[in-house]
């Protein structure tokens, strides 16, 4: 056991239950709350409420949001919904893709201070403190041209995470282009720098049918995210799901976690149009529905749900004793 952090304080790795590994309250970009007239506060929060009680509904006790500041973080917003929530929510600190400009003239070592600081001082001061580092490589990994190139300072961000976790104590979650199979040069870093690769969640990666790269990331002893679920067209609910039977019958049930990426209140995507409130029950509902009706067990979908996720909390805190 272990403690997590959630926006609402500490509990025990043993209470996270079953468990998003890979959501938004909100997504967009860093500064978007100064865009006057942009983020409707009240009705933002009125969604997420909605959504988490969905999500309550269907069996889910946790969730992960992995939303760094440059990807919109707010935290009047998990201020707003952490009392008020039947789930437990853990954020993020890290960064995303697009790698902003403060970072690129440090070392790893100065990055990883100003997440440190917000795991142990909380962020912005609210006391809110993050409970997981988000790192997200994508096709910009691919650009090498340059004296700063976006592949070099991604790799200064991987080592920032992994001297984070290591001081910290707490797991790192990777946005992933699944396609390129970035896990694997990535867990390189990670492997390199001393992280427990148990530690790390390798995200997106039911993006690709690739299931030798799959289970050479499970095989390393990293988590693989299958955290991305859109929707409830038959023919894609097998697919997606196809692929955590797949790593489910292969052995690693425990290494294999589930989410949507989704969000009910995000600037990405088609919830201004129509409210979502079931965003987050695609996975309970319908991918768990195929796989127990495909040949998956009971125990195989908790340790997806539960035991996958509370494996990486409890791995990174080993890290630090
Ligand atoms: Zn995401």
């Amino acid at each position: 056991m272990s403690s997590v952090n959630t926006i609402r304080g500490p509990i025990d790795s043993s209470a996270l239950g079953r468990t998003l590994s890979h959501e938004h309250l909100t997504n967009g970009f860093s500064g978007m709350e100064n865009i006057t007239g942009l983020l409707p506060r009240a009705e933002m929060v009125g969604r997420n409420l909605d959504a988490l009680d969905r999500a309550k509904e269907a069996g889910i006790d946790s969730i992960i949001d992995c939303t760094p500041w440059d990807l919109g973080r707010q935290m009047w917003l998990f201020e707003a919904v952490a009392g008020r929530s039947p789930v437990n929510i853990v954020c993020a600190t890290g960064v995303y893709r697009w790698v902003p400009p403060i970072y690129w003239g440090m070392d790893p070592d100065e990055i990883a201070a100003i997440w440190i600081a917000e795991v142990e001082d909380g962020i912005e001061g609210t006391g809110i403190k993050p409970g997981i580092i988000k790192l997200a490589w994508d096709m910009e990994y691919q650009l090498t041209d340059g004296r700063v190139s976006p592949r070099a300072v991604l790799e200064l961000t991987a080592r920032a995470a992994a001297r984070t976790s290591k001081a910290t104590g707490i797991p790192i979650t990777c946005h992933t282009r699944a396609v390129d199979e970035l896990g694997s040069p990535l867990l390189d870093i990670f492997e390199g720098e001393g992280v427990d690769l148990g530690a790390v969640t390798i995200g997106h990666s039911n993006d690709t049918q690739d299931l030798a790269y799959l289970r050479g990331v499970a095989a390393r002893g990293a988590n693989v995210g299958l955290d991305r679920f859109f929707s409830t067209n038959v023919d894609y609910v097998a697919e997606r799901s196809g692929i955590a039977l797949a790593l489910a019958q292969a052995g690693y049930a425990e290494r294999t976690s589930l989410g949507h990426d989704g969000t009910p209140a995000g600037l990405w995507g088609r919830w201004r149009e129509e409210p979502n409130p079931g965003v987050w029950t695609l996975v309970p509902e319908h991918e768990v529905t195929w796989l127990l009706e495909n040949g998956a067990s009971e125990a195989d979908v908790e340790a997806m749900l539960a035991g996958s996720i509370r494996r990486t909390f409890e791995a990174a805190a080993e890290q630090v004793g």
